[in-house]
């Protein structure tokens, strides 16, 4: 294990896989963005983790920021709230945050038809929010983990150390479930310390909403990571000049010739086309955006040897100008310079934004 450099913004690749699946090769989508030792991490996929403490430790953690709540960008999400906890020696130093969609006024659905369907069929089950998730990890799913170590180890109170937040949508968005499930708006601020800013969007992953993609922006330089998403002219919007893009990417007809032909692969296609981005489209988002690098992540599908990476690289650069990189777990890219003096993080921060305007 080694710790990330006190200097500089990099940003490691936890887990580079997508979707429900257990692979031998890649863990669940999850990227952690250092920052003169801070660290900051972007979902929490499956096995991701043990990827974490190869770069940082539980006391460089500030905060956790979950595009959506999908299973393969939360599973690892309680291990890393527990584990930092009760590490002896290296839990948190500080509060970490965690901030993610909050509860949805109702369930997802395509119209008001498809809206009457599932209420007919869903019953009472309902959706939750990013506090509720954290609190049922801290105060039901190892709720006796941590009373048996606070009794018996003296620990401390886990909720004065992890702060769960929900995101609040701007209302001048008119998001709705049903009705406008990606309206076009301006990125907004959801975190900011002394050496980031963090913002988000809303993006286009179907049923699965509110899901965002985010920005991180340092004195150093910018990254983005798209979360699950189809081609989101948001995406776009907030990527804008951004030194690093992290876009999600599927092969489609590799992951089609695992389905027998019929009318479920049929549907498969549909919903698959509308939640994510294939990798003849991706190129496009990040050229449209101006971004420096593109790095396609949240490969699917994600058993080795199943997608095309050769095809997908191909695509990619056919119709973006910069460099691509398919990533791999544990990829580590390097954002900026040095740090200019005199000038600091909200210079840069008014520069970015201007560059986005
Ligand atoms: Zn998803």
């Amino acid at each position: 294990m080694s710790t990330n450099s006190s200097t500089g913004m990099t940003v490691y690749t936890l887990g580079t896989g997508g979707g429900p699946i257990v692979s031998s090769s890649r863990a669940g989508t999850s990227t952690a963005i250092c920052v003169e030792g801070a660290t900051y991490v972007i979902d929490c996929g499956m096995g991701s983790i043990r990827n974490y403490r190869e770069h940082s430790n539980w006391g460089q953690l500030r905060g956790i920021f979950l595009t959506h709540h999908h299973s393969d960008h939360i599973y690892d999400l309680g291990s890393y709230l527990v584990t930092g906890w009760q590490v002896p020696g290296e839990s948190f130093s500080s509060p970490i945050q965690v901030f993610g969609p909050g509860r949805p006024e109702r369930i997802p659905a395509l119209d008001h038809v498809h809206a009457a369907e599932i209420d007919a069929r869903l019953g009472n089950r309902a959706m939750t929010s990013t506090t509720e998730i954290v609190d049922a990890l801290l105060d039901r799913v190892f709720a006796s983990d941590i009373a048996i170590r606070m009794a018996d180890e003296a620990r401390g109170e886990p909720h004065d150390w992890v702060l769960a937040h929900d995101i609040s949508i701007p209302a001048g968005a008119g998001a709705h479930p049903v009705t406008n499930r990606h309206p076009e708006m301006e990125p907004f601020e959801v975190y900011r310390d002394e050496l980031v800013r963090i913002t988000a969007i809303l993006v286009d992953h179907r049923l699965c909403f509110p899901a965002f993609a985010y920005r991180v922006d340092s004195a150093y330089g910018s990254v983005v990571i798209s979360g699950d998403t189809a081609y989101s002219e948001n995406c776009i919007s907030l990527a804008r000049g951004a030194d690093l893009l992290l876009h999600e990417v599927i092969d489609l007809p590799s992951i089609l010739a695992t389905f027998p032909e019929g009318p479920t692969r049929d549907g498969i296609e549909v919903h698959l086309r509308e939640s994510h981005t294939p990798f003849e489209t991706v190129g496009k988002v990040a050229e449209n955006a101006g971004v420096k690098t593109l790095v396609l992540h949240h490969i699917v599908p994600n058993t080795p040897g199943t997608a095309d990476l050769a095809a997908m690289e191909k695509a990619a650069r056919r119709d973006f100008s910069g460099p691509v990189h398919i990533a791999s777990d544990n990829d580590s890219f390097h954002i900026g310079g040095a740090k200019t003096p005199g000038t600091g993080y909200f210079a840069t921060i008014a520069e970015s934004m201007e560059a986005r305007a």
